[in-house]
Parts: structure tokens; C-alpha cells; sequence
């Protein structure tokens, strides 16, 4: 019989949710890397099955700027739920920032939400390191729930400057989620980089899902970078392929 012959059975693979449009670029590449992901392990015409559902970020961005985070999970719960019914595995929500609101998503879903803090801190742990600087939009370098949850990896968090901070802020929301990329501001992230490093950080996590988009690992060799989208997009994959099992339950009771 030739292969033209053979009957074909579907290729068992797990269902990916990914919860994006925060931002739609972000998003973009999850599905860029997650696709190129699956294929680099199974070859051929092998690519991932999954669902995306994209949110509107003109909500979202009025949700973190405003703080709104009840707001926020109402949203974003609804259509995570959606996720659930489609028939996904599991949810890998495509931003750092609403992860301020995954104990309310995991609370309404019975499938599990992949934490992007958990991902990036086991991938720190093997380096050994413990003291890490950290670049992303204002909650998530300077609220606690990001802080937290690293701290229960044992990773302890440097944030830039207030300055810095809000500078590091406005390039994500006026430039990278609208894919605008300078290389003045490729420069800015460097230089906080740098004050990073000298205050002791022993690596640096692009905590972002968009900053990839500006700073590559060739742009900084002083330290390790941990890019969330990244690592992120190759849990999925793991998970996808059944190389790694679907945790139960992820992160109850973790802030
Ligand atoms: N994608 C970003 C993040 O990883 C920022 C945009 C947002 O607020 O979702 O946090």
C-alpha cells in the first residue's frame, strides 16, 4: 500500500486555549511560536490545533490604567469560559499583565489556566539564580501579585526606577502593542538594563509578551534574559504533545 492508500487517523494532540488580544500583537507571535513550536518537534505538515479567543484591548487598556481589575476578570472569565466550551485543554493567557486576575479565571474554569509567572520561575530555578530584574507595564513591575507569586519560586524581584518605570510603560502602550518598534527605545530598555545589573540582578525577565518584539538576547549578553513569551509559548507546546503532563489543578490559592 502507498501512503496515498493508507487510511489516515487524526494525530492525537491536546487543544491549546490561548486567551489573547492583550495585545494583539502579542498574540500573533503566540501563535507564531506556538505553530513553529509543534512543528520543530513533529515535522512535516504538523502544526498545533487551538483556539484563540482575542479580546478587545481598547477594554483592557482602560481595565490596567484604571486598575479595574473587577472589571478586568469579568471580561476576561466570560471568555475564558468560551475557551472551556470550545474544547480546549488547557489556557495559556497571552499577557503578563492580567495575570492579576488568574485566581478569578481559575476559579470559573475547570480546565487548567498555565501561569506565566510559574513557567518563567522554573525556568529561572535552572539556572540556580535567585535575584532577577524585571521589565513590563507598571502593575507588573510594581504591584504585589507578580512579586508574590516569584517570591513563592523563591525568585526574588528588582524593579527599575519610578521613572523608569513609567517610561519602560509608555513604550509598551504607545509602541510595542501597536508594533512600532525604534530602536531609541530598544536603546532605553538596554540602559535600564544595565542599572539592573549593576543594582545586583542576576538576569532579566522580559515580563511583557511584547518586549521580544524590540529586545533580542543578542541586544544584552551581560545576563540571561527570561522572555515570557517565549517560555510560555514552548510550555504550550510540552503540553500540547503530552511531553510534559497537564498539571490538574495550577496554582490554587497562589496569589
Ligand atoms: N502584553 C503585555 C503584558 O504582557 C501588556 C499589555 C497588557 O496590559 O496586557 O503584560
Amino acid at each position: 500500500m502507498n501512503r496515498a492508500q493508507q487510511p489516515h487517523k487524526v494525530i492525537p494532540m491536546k487543544t491549546i486555549g490561548i486567551l489573547g488580544g492583550m495585545s494583539s500583537q502579542a498574540t500573533a507571535e503566540y501563535y507564531r511560536l506556538i505553530n513553529a513550536g509543534i512543528n520543530q518537534v513533529r515535522g512535516g505538515w504538523n502544526a498545533a490545533e487551538l483556539l484563540i479567543c482575542s479580546v478587545n484591548f481598547a477594554n483592557i487598556e482602560v481595565f490596567v490604567r484604571r486598575e479595574q481589575w473587577d472589571d478586568a476578570a469579568n471580561y476576561l472569565v466570560g471568555k475564558a469560559i468560551g475557551l472551556e466550551r470550545g474544547g480546549a485543554d488547557f489556557i495559556v493567557m497571552a499577557t503578563n499583565t492580567l495575570h492579576r486576575v488568574a485566581p478569578q479565571i481559575e476559579a470559573a474554569i475547570k480546565i487548567p489556566l498555565i501561569h506565566i509567572v510559574d513557567v518563567t520561575a522554573a525556568e529561572i530555578r535552572k539556572y540556580g539564580l535567585t535575584k532577577i530584574g524585571v521589565l513590563g507595564t507598571k502593575p507588573v513591575m510594581q504591584a504585589d501579585f507578580y512579586r508574590d507569586r516569584f517570591k513563592f519560586h523563591g525568585i526574588e524581584l528588582i524593579a527599575p526606577s519610578d521613572r523608569q518605570c513609567q517610561i519602560i510603560d509608555t513604550i509598551i502602550f504607545n509602541e510595542l502593542v501597536h508594533r512600532i518598534i525604534k530602536d531609541e527605545s530598544r536603546q532605553i530598555y538596554i540602559e535600564i538594563m544595565q542599572d539592573l545589573a549593576t543594582q545586583g540582578a542576576q538576569g532579566i525577565i522580559l515580563g511583557c509578551t511584547e518586549i521580544e518584539l524590540l529586545v533580542k538576547p543578542a541586544d544584552f549578553s551581560n545576563l540571561p534574559l527570561f522572555d515570557t513569551t517565549a517560555l510560555h509559548c514552548q510550555k504550550a507546546v510540552d503540553l500540547a504533545l503530552e511531553i510534559e503532563p497537564i498539571p490538574d489543578i495550577v496554582g490554587a490559592g497562589l496569589p
